[in-house]
């Protein structure tokens, strides 16, 4: 089978998104790019689920051009300064998962070393505090937190991943809204169980942790 292009991969990992409920069809945007530095990106507004190779938009270096339907996502920027600040990475991934997103209405912490699954796959977080979307200050928060995690927290809004390929960022995604299910349900079974300093450290050693790229 012959290699599909960056447009239809990027419209097939949007709609897995909102076939697996990591997002609302109205939030979230995936940019991914090239080996020759180009990035294609999502575009803006509602029915992500239903989107199309030919939906996807090839940014231009200057920027959007106005007037130009569609438009790209209104988080471009965010996407364009982590691609600035991560040389290693060519996926990005945003998303509004429901419970993720819930603990970052909350003050209650995603608890990601309850399973070695999302220790080695997601490595270290951060949070950013809340901005409007596609504003300068979320972009500038985003890409400085993204210097030194592979996934950023944003409060009350939703979560960012980024990953060497799509399917990278995609797994990160689904590994967040799962470690906020299972601390979901540990809080509600009740006596809930993390991996000690020295499990971490054992599975840290035995599988390397992918703490950056
Ligand atoms: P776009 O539809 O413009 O990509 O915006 C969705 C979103 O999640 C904004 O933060
Ligand atoms: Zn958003």
């Amino acid at each position: 089978m012959g290699e599909q292009s960056i447009e239809h991969n990027i419209a097939k990992y949007m709609k897995l998104l909102c076939a697996n409920d990591l997002t609302t069809s109205s939030g979230g945007n995936i940019s991914a790019r090239t080996a020759d530095g180009s990035i294609f990106i999502t575009p803006s507004g509602p029915g992500k689920n239903m989107l199309r190779a030919s939906d996807i938009i090839r940014l231009e270096p200057a920027g959007p051009v106005s007037g130009k339907d569609p438009q790209p996502s209104m988080e471009f920027q965010l996407h364009l300064s982590i691609y600035r600040a991560r040389g290693d990475i060519n996926a990005v991934i945003h998303a509004h998962p429901l419970f993720a997103t819930a603990f970052l209405a909350t003050e209650r912490q995603i608890d990601f070393d309850l399973t070695a699954e999302s220790r080695v796959m997601i490595g270290s977080t951060a949070t950013v505090p809340f901005a409007p979307c596609g504003s300068k200050e979320l972009a500038s928060s985003v890409s400085a937190a993204a210097k030194g995690s592979n996934l950023i927290l944003l409060e009350n809004h939703g979560v960012v991943a980024v990953g060497s390929s799509l399917q990278q960022a995609y797994n990160r995604i689904e590994l967040t809204e799962a470690a906020a299910k299972t601390t979901f349900i540990g809080e509600v079974a009740g006596d809930r169980r993390s991996l000690s300093p020295d499990q971490l450290d054992l599975i840290d050693m035995l599988l390397g942790n992918e703490k950056m790229e």
